[in-house]
């Protein structure tokens, strides 16, 4: 099932993006992968899937390593036994939760994360964590989210996992002065970084969410201003907004270029004037560029597709193009916010084709039509795409990497031209 709606931007002389929309067979990762990241940045956190071995396998796999200290996830399985109604699955659950805690004393915040067996058995988890957070609070706080693979993408489990958040942020009194907030899980450097800069420009009433630990969750309120560091939380945003919170809508901060009008955003909302925007940006953007230049001798001209995977592709491809001179093929994208990305689609340019949602085997033949050097794709995909001849980078890559900021931009497209470096010395 296929449609093709052209979209409006309000940017003048750009050109309206072609918007099709996909239904079919989907290759993408479920939001069990979000932990992967999650855990190393929320250190006092524990995720506990609840799950298959299926969903044990997939942390370990996409964890990539083999865990000798104590782990910050596990997986309490679900077996035969709860499939078939045998056993109690909320008693199974309290056991291992208490063994848990009474081992790990260093747990401050437990997320339950649902899984597609959880789901298909019907496991109600949000009741879980309430009854479990009955027995173990004040010393740890039990949460739920979803993280199941059913009609999602593997960045949706972040959105999940923050948006479970929201609800227990302390408020922010009305009275309060005006704080920002960046959302999304960042690198510690990038996020330094970026608390650096903000303070040279004088904002300095700044929170990071999620932060480091799960005991200082930032206060919200009518006078938080937030910045979506990463585009894929939707919900997170909603749920912010609904707090109170107010969205600066803002490019994403990828590349030199993105990362500037990001600061933007801010340094608007904060009345920085001109003067001292360009004293405190100016260096590290020509930096940046400096540093692009080395990376655009080999991506300049090269075409690019996207399958949708990461919901990174639109603000990737932004960034490609506009500052790397690539071509865009095609930028498929799990879903479309428009909201969320319209300063985005307004910089993307003219004739630029989307692609919403997915129909594999329909997008692999526009692929192959399209012929283009550098193809970004799960990790299912890849090697088959391979084996044919094309050459990929896997879009999970551009999660597990700091990749935001001045300082990172050079790293950012490094990671396209790395794959087109190694394909010309293996025919070489
Ligand atoms: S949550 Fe679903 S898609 Fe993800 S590993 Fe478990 S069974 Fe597979």
């Amino acid at each position: 099932m296929n449609a093709v709606i052209p979209i409006r931007s309000d940017a003048a002389g750009c050109a309206e993006p072609t918007v099709r929309t996909e239904r079919g067979q989907r290759e993408v990762f479920c939001g069990l992968t979000g932990i992967i990241w999650l855990h190393r940045k929320i250190q006092d956190a524990f995720f506990l899937v609840v799950g298959s071995r299926t969903c044990a396998h997939l942390i370990q796999s996409a964890a990539g390593v083999m865990i000798f200290a104590e782990p910050r996830f596990g997986t309490a399985i679900i077996d035969e036994r709860d499939l078939a109604g045998l056993a109690d699955c909320n008693d199974e659950l309290d056991k291992v939760v208490d063994k848990l805690l009474s081992r790990r004393p260093d747990i401050r915040t437990l997320f339950l994360v649902g899984s597609c067996p959880s789901e298909v058995i019907k496991l109600d988890l949000s009741r879980a964590a309430e009854r479990l957070s009955r027995v173990h609070t004040p010393r740890v706080r039990v949460l739920n989210y979803s993280g199941s693979g059913i009609e999602t993408t593997f960045t949706q489990g972040e959105d999940a996992c923050l948006q479970a958040l929201v609800p227990v942020l302390p408020t922010l009194d009305a009275q309060a002065d005006k704080r920002l907030l960046v959302v999304g899980t960042l690198a510690d450097v990038v996020e330094d970084q970026m608390r650096r800069i903000l303070a040279d420009m004088g904002i300095t009433q700044l929170d990071f969410f999620p932060p480091r630990n799960s005991t200082d969750l930032p206060a919200i309120g009518p006078n938080t201003r937030f910045l979506l560091a990463q585009p894929f939380l939707a919900d997170t945003s909603l749920a912010l907004e609904s707090r109170g919170a107010q969205r600066l809508a803002a490019p994403f901060p990828l590349g030199a270029e993105g990362t500037t009008l990001w600061l933007q955003a801010a340094a608007s909302e904060w009345g920085v004037s001109k003067t001292q925007f360009e004293a405190v940006t100016h260096a590290p953007h020509q930096r940046a560029e400096a540093a692009l230049a080395r990376q655009k001798v080999h991506l300049a001209g090269k075409k690019i597709f996207f399958f949708p995977d990461s919901q990174l592709e639109i603000p990737l491809a932004r960034f490609l193009s506009r500052e790397l001179g690539m071509q865009l093929a095609e930028i498929g994208t799990p879903y479309l916010h428009r909201k969320l990305m319209s300063e985005e689609l307004a910089l993307l340019p003219p004739g630029s084709q989307i692609t919403e949602g997915q129909h594999v085997e329909n997008q692999i033949d526009r692929c192959h039509a399209a012929a283009p050097d550098l193809v970004v794709c799960g990790l299912g995909l890849a090697n088959p795409l391979e084996a044919q001849g094309l050459t990929t980078k896997w879009a999970i890559e551009l999660v597990f990497t700091p990749i935001q900021g001045y300082e990172q931009a050079a790293d950012l497209a490094e990671l396209f031209s790395r794959p087109l470096r190694r394909r010309i010395k293996l025919a070489a």
